[in-house]
């Protein structure tokens, strides 16, 4: 396996290291954090960072060997990429946890070669979702919230670049208002994914029935 092309936004870090991103969005990152050893370097990075902006704040009784050994682990040898290390042939770890094996998911159908488990994660949004999308599968829609999300399986290819396992994904509104998804014709591809406002579906078969019903 590759290592991700695709990778955690900057200001995830410091929110990481400093223990104050949201549960949802630390779930996407511990989850891609399972397939990229270079998100893993920037984290380790921003971790001494903020283990040296602790110790020039003030009095704080910080081990002293923690530093040496944190920075010890920046010069030790690249790991090859990480295939997520789980009983399970899909699903890494973090997600593992909370879901459960892929064989026991109870998949509600969202829309036509689209289905979805809600996952009991709080959001400030709509609820987070493990989604599979049929291969070949035209997905065309417009973002009215920040869509964030990591590949797990397959994978697909749209305006912003071509994705595959372990990619992190990020649609932000205001840049990238047009999504046009075509999953890849050689796997049915499954993502974690959050999204912050329901999306505006292009495909005819997508009506405004459909999104009521499907929440999309
Ligand atoms: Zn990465």
């Amino acid at each position: 396996m590759s290592a991700p092309q695709h990778h955690l936004p900057d200001d995830w870090f410091v929110a990481l290291a400093s223990g104050t991103l949201a549960e949802a969005e630390s779930l996407l990152a511990a989850t891609h954090l399972t397939y990229c050893p270079t998100c893993r370097d920037r984290l380790a990075l921003a971790e001494v960072a903020a283990a040296r902006a602790l110790e020039a704040a003030g009095p704080v009784d910080l081990d002293p060997g923690g530093l040496d050994a944190l920075l010890a682990r920046l010069d030790e040898p690249e790991p090859e990429p990480a295939v997520p290390q789980t009983a399970d042939p899909v699903l890494p770890w973090p997600v593992l946890r909370i879901t459960g094996p892929l064989a026991s998911l109870r998949w509600s159908w969202l829309a036509p070669g689209v289905r979805g488990v809600d996952l009991p994660v709080p959001t400030t949004g709509l609820p987070m979702r493990l989604v599979q999308m049929r291969a070949g599968v035209q997905m065309n829609h417009r973002h009215a919230g920040t869509e964030s999300g990591v590949v797990l399986a397959g994978g697909w290819t749209d305006e912003y670049g071509t994705y595959g396992r372990g990619d992190a994904t990020f649609c932000d509104p205001e840049l990238q208002p047009v999504h046009h998804q075509r999953i890849h014709d050689d796997a049915d591809c499954i993502a974690l994914v959050l999204n912050e406002q329901r999306a505006l579906m292009d495909n005819p078969l997508f009506t405004p029935i459909a999104r009521m019903l499907f929440k999309i």
